[in-house]
């Protein structure tokens, strides 16, 4: 069985210490540390190595684009203070101190390459500082929102209202029937490429109906929500989701696609899914080990029931 905390992208080494993040005295020192730990990102893309690693900077990084929005993450297990900095969209990086050092890179292929303490840390920044970047002004009065607490929330400066990062609960599902299992594609995905199918819970719902709705608005797959089984989650930051994974068991099989959602859907068997999860189907391919879809299927794929 998966765990959530094996997941990719889930926290795991990070202490965040949220006790810090009003201590404005505290974060002012801890990030001038010789043994503080910074990394960059710019509109969501970590700074990397040439080698492809996460790029952690000291403090020296506060020079590479003075008054860039911090983020404090937490400390890691030897106490050293971890912080993001948030570059400016026109940051230019041949211009800067840190030309030639590396480079910012798609979030998905460099998480793939990076620590688990890397990529939470990267995963973690990217989704505040995509939010604090959508949520400049209030929602309740337009008022300007600051950034309060070390990146953690935004504070209205008209009316003082408190804004709090989002986390999106998103379904995504497998449903089985017998030996078989659905997956199905987007249209704009590459060409045999499978994956589960997933959706947003909405207001109201459980993530459990919303697994089971989903399936049937997508697919015409009829499932009881109430047998849905949880298998693990994990923090997805495109922009800011955590996705659920479920397998349901399915009353139908005959599939109607909602063409507005999926270009295809269809049942393949336990030895496909192998295959699909190692790499040797012959047409078709699914998201990498740092997706939860993989674990999803993969569970399925390597048991017996
Ligand atoms: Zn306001």
């Amino acid at each position: 069985m998966t765990n959530s905390n094996d997941m990719p992208l889930a926290a795991k080494p990070i202490n965040r210490a949220a006790h810090r993040r009003t201590d404005e005295a505290w974060l002012e020192q801890a990030i001038l540390r010789e043994d503080a730990l910074i990394l960059l990102l710019k509109a969501g893309e970590p700074f990397v190595t040439a080698e492809g690693g996460l790029y952690w900077f000291g403090p020296e990084a506060l020079r590479v684009s003075p008054g860039s929005p911090r983020l404090f993450l937490g400390e890691d297990k030897a106490g050293a203070p971890i912080f993001a900095l948030d570059l400016p969209p026109k940051f230019d990086l041949a211009g800067s101190l840190i030309a030639g050092a590396g480079e910012f890179s798609d979030f998905r292929q460099a998480a793939a390459g990076m620590a688990a303490m890397d990529a939470n840390c990267a995963s973690t920044a990217r989704s505040l500082f995509l939010w604090h970047q959508s949520h400049r002004y209030c929602a309740k009065c337009g008022g300007a929102n600051g950034v309060v607490e070390a990146g953690w929330k935004a504070q209205c400066a008209n009316c003082g209202a408190e804004h709090f990062p989002r986390t999106d609960p998103v379904a995504i599902m497998l449903a089985v029937k017998d030996d078989r299992a659905l997956i199905g594609r987007q249209k704009f995905w590459p060409p045999g490429f499978m994956s589960c199918l997933a959706g947003f819970c909405e207001p109201g719902e459980t993530i459990e109906q919303a697994a089971a709705r989903e399936l049937f608005e997508e697919a015409g797959i009829l499932c009881d929500p109430s047998r849905a089984e949880y298998v693990a989650c994990q923090p997805w930051p495109f922009p800011s989701s955590l996705m659920m994974g479920f397998i349901l068991p399915a009353d139908n099989e005959d599939i109607t696609v909602d063409s507005k959602e999926l270009e295809s859907a269809r049942w393949v068997t336990r030895a496909e899914m192998r295959d699909i999860i190692e790499g040797k189907h012959a047409e078709l391919f699914c998201p990498p080990p740092t997706a939860i879809a993989h674990h999803i299927m993969k569970v399925w794929a390597f048991r017996s029931d």
